[in-house]
């Protein structure tokens, strides 16, 4: 077989060579970590991705490598306008730049020495490096009609055997002659390429996973296609070809592809390249409310898959940083203890500490960590991140927000002490917590305490309104506070009204609580003295006059 003719017949207008490729994209620097993140642009960035650009740029970026951006878009179907500014986006939110690649130079050029970044731009390559396997008898062309492929499969079912072309089924097109597929070219029928598998299933492959270390499956048997008949590579043959010419030195990606890996490893050995380290994480699970067992993240029951979640929400990066660095990496919460204030860049990020069990995301621990960060940021900061919030999901709010030295004291509330208030998680979570400091969002949400007649109430407020002196410290306020408890009948000391509740009204507590209410129309808040502080002499007066009436 003149398996270079063969070649010319189905390549005809592909001149350049693997070599020239490989002189066009030269090794990179010896010793770098490269690594890529290649997702399709479909619009939908999520948690799984999020996760995997984290490794990638963890370990692009601690060995002063590159990290770059790839656009898996050979399925045109799915391609979403605007989809790769998103993903650089929500990536550059949470810290995560890119190097180089689709779209990352100076107004969204793409950037770096190794593209086109775009698989739909890189047809030639792929159709070369093909060319090169028909040329050496690798790959070959499959005549094989949508029917013909469904008949085998359904026999291959009712025969209990894997399903796929190989064996007896891919006989007749591995030995076409050159006149038989120049005649069925000419006749207008589609082909694809296939690799002509040397695999027998039988051997295994070993491959050290980055994450899971030795893994060992049986090898790859099937020919599978390398480009479709639209001359399309697919995943497999791209990513390869790709990950080869770009220089990527570690894949991460999901462990949904560990399955074909032994199709990967065939392709690396077939084409004569040196496969990257490949590192297979872990899917990311979520105990299911009703059930109680560990699930998939999904698209359609889990909002918090997607990322926009966290920025709708307001997730502070750096709290869904050092959260992800918890579920990714077993030994970092140790290190934090003993790090608390270290910059999260300083932890040094192995892959051999990740899991490759399901890891699990949980909500609740995002938020409990976020409290525990956004302490450690400053208030003026908070402030500032609460704007920019506001102004894309709240644009309402953003005004009152705007007046920044007014929020930087009510977010600096409690943070000061030996034991600091842990109030703020997040974004639209801390305005629902402070919305009461703005006349526009302050309502009466809750009713005064049972112990207190609607009488005792307007009397409790008047006589507050009257001694009421904005210039009291603390100690001087809550004194007042105790005379008027006392003069209405309520007890002093909570303790009182506990042992002997027949001699008081109420105590010293539900008589704070009416004036928490008309202060901050809440019956719980952080100290009402303080609160009264910032909000102001007129506008504590007002809602207590308010109220009264
Ligand atoms: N385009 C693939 C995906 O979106 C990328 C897999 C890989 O990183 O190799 O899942």
């Amino acid at each position: 077989m003149d398996y270079n003719r063969l070649a010319e017949i189905l390549f005809p207008h592909i001149d350049k060579t693997p070599e020239d490729y490989e002189a066009i994209y030269p090794p990179r620097e010896e010793g770098k970590v490269i690594t890529r993140l290649g997702p399709s642009p479909t619009g939908f960035i999520h948690l799984g991705n999020l996760y995997g650009a984290f490794v990638d740029e963890r370990l692009a970026h601690q060995n002063g490598g590159t990290f770059y951006l790839r656009i898996e878009d050979t399925d045109d179907k799915r391609y979403v306008e605007g989809a790769v500014d998103t993903i650089i986006n929500s990536l550059k939110f949470f810290g995560i730049n890119f190097d180089e690649g689709a779209g990352c130079g100076p107004d969204s050029t793409d950037a770096g020495d190794y593209g086109p970044y775009y698989q739909s731009q890189r047809g030639p390559i792929y159709q070369a490096f093909a060319k090169r396997l028909v040329s050496e008898g690798k790959a070959y062309p499959c005549f094989l009609t949508e029917e013909e492929l469904a008949e085998i499969r359904a026999r291959q079912e009712a025969n209990k055997m894997t399903t796929g072309i190989y064996g007896e089924c891919a006989e007749k097109n591995r030995n076409l002659t050159c006149e038989e597929v120049e005649a069925n070219i000419a006749a207008g029928k589609p082909y694809t390429i296939r690799l002509r598998s040397c695999g027998d299933g039988e051997h295994y492959i070993c491959v050290d996973d980055g994450i899971r270390g030795d893994v060992s499956m049986p090898c790859n048997y099937q020919d599978v296609v390398i480009l479709k008949a639209n001359g399309i590579p697919t995943y497999h043959f791209a990513h390869v070809i790709d990950d080869h010419l770009m220089r990527t030195t570690h894949v991460v990606r999901g462990e949904e592809w560990l399955m074909s890996l032994p199709i990967h490893i065939e392709l690396f050995k077939t084409l004569g390249f040196e496969p990257p380290v490949y590192c297979h994480t872990a899917v990311l699970m979520k105990l299911d409310d009703e059930t109680g067992n560990k699930r998939k993240l999904s698209k359609r029951k889990d909002p918090e898959l997607s990322l926009d979640y966290y920025r709708q929400e307001g997730y502070h990066p750096a709290a869904v940083k050092e959260y992800l660095l918890t579920i990714l990496n077993s030994n970092f919460e140790e290190w934090r203890m003993a790090n608390p204030d270290a910059d999260i860049n300083d932890f040094e990020f192995t892959t051999e500490k990740m899991s490759s069990a399901g890891a699990l995301f949980d909500l609740n621990k995002l938020n409990d960590i976020s409290k525990d960060v956004l302490l450690k940021i400053p208030a003026d900061e908070l402030a500032d991140f609460m704007l920019e919030w506001a102004k894309e999901f709240k644009p309402k709010a953003a005004g009152a927000l705007s007046d920044k030295e007014y929020l930087t004291k009510i977010l600096n509330i409690g943070r000061d002490e030996a034991k600091p208030r842990k109030d703020l998680i997040y974004a639209k979570q801390i305005f629902d917590f402070i919305s009461y400091f703005y006349d526009d969002y302050f309502v009466i949400e809750e009713r005064i305490p049972e112990q207190v007649s609607d009488e005792d109430a307007r009397e409790i407020l008047k006589r507050y309104l009257e001694t009421y002196d904005h210039s009291d410290d603390q100690p001087t306020w809550f004194e007042k506070i105790r005379t008027i408890t006392a003069d209405l009948g309520y007890a002093v000391k909570p303790k009182d009204y506990k042992k002997h509740p027949e001699e008081y009204k109420g105590s010293v507590a539900h008589v704070s609580t009416v004036i928490r209410i008309a202060v901050t129309g809440r019956s719980q808040s952080p100290d009402v003295w303080t609160i009264q502080q910032i909000l102001g002499e007129d506008r504590v007066r007002a809602r207590i006059q308010e109220l009264i009436g």
